[in-house]
């Protein structure tokens, strides 16, 4: 198991110009997430769903990896089994800063992926940067039932929080990177831990920052030199 755990959220991915959910111009802002990330969206508000996963997908195509993605993958690339890399996030931004696609475990699923809604079925297609409807109509090409995107929403269940469960409870470094903590609560992760890590571009209020070890407020990019020495040096202590 993993001595380091590094958990990050969509403010590792903000520079890299893919919009946070919470943050001043974040899509929280410009659509109304409640509707298009809910357990009832696929059947509620279907279109409206397909098309902001679309948009999103559509766009991954031209995001590039920054800096803090690609110090990341290169301390996972150096250290493979001492670290594990687990992200909220759906982007592919580490997987394009050089990490495979089991060397990144992803909480909340995978944006360039589609899944069978047959439940029996649950096949997942990967889809690249296309739209839903260009991938076989939507249809999946077993089953023929409609399919979805690969992304958990709120209120239904995540099956890698059991991943993320087993790498907390043995981890003694808990780093995390650009989360609102909103989603998953980061507090009681850090009491786990030896010695914990929180890089936020600013506070947030569903964190307190008293049960980290170190805090850095500022951006990813400029936090990661840091949050990769101590890394080594702890790795290198240990
Ligand atoms: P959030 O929007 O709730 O919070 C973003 C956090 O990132 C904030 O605390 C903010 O201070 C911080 N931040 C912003 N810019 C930063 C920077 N440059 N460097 C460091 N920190 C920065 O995001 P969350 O906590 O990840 O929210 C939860 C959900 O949002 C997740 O389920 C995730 O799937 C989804 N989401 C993912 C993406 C993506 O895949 N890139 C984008 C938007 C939302």
């Amino acid at each position: 198991m993993a001595k380091v755990l590094i958990l990050s959220g969509a403010g590792i991915s903000a520079e890299s110009g893919i919009k946070t959910f919470r943050d001043s111009d974040g899509l929280w802002e410009e659509h109304d997430v409640g509707v298009v990330c809910n357990y009832d969206s696929m059947q509620k508000h279907k279109t409206i769903t397909v098309e902001f996963y679309d948009k999103r997908r559509a766009e991954l195509e031209f995001k590039e990896p920054n800096y803090a993605h690609k110090v990341v993958a290169n301390l996972k690339k150096r250290y493979k089994k001492d670290i594990a890399v687990i992200t909220q996030n759906v982007d592919n931004l580490f997987e394009k800063a050089g990490l495979g696609y089991d060397e990144v475990i992803h909480l909340h699923g995978f944006l360039s992926e589609l899944r069978c809604q047959n439940y029996d079925c649950s096949l997942i297609f990967d889809i690249g940067y296309k739209s839903q409807k260009e991938f076989n109509g939507g249809l999946c090409p077993k089953c023929h039932t409609k399919l979805r995107p690969n992304i958990v929403f709120f209120g239904e269940q995540a099956p890698m929080y059991e991943e993320l469960n087993r790498h907390i409870q043995d981890c003694s470094l808990f780093v995390v990177i650009g989360t609102s903590g909103n989603v998953i609560g980061v507090n009681t992760m850090a009491q786990f831990a030896t010695r914990s890590i929180l890089n936020n571009y600013e506070p947030s209020s569903a964190i307190n920052d008293a049960y980290f070890s170190k805090v850095l407020y500022k951006k990813a990019t400029e936090a990661i030199d840091e949050i990769e020495q101590e890394i080594e040096s702890f790795l290198n202590c240990e």
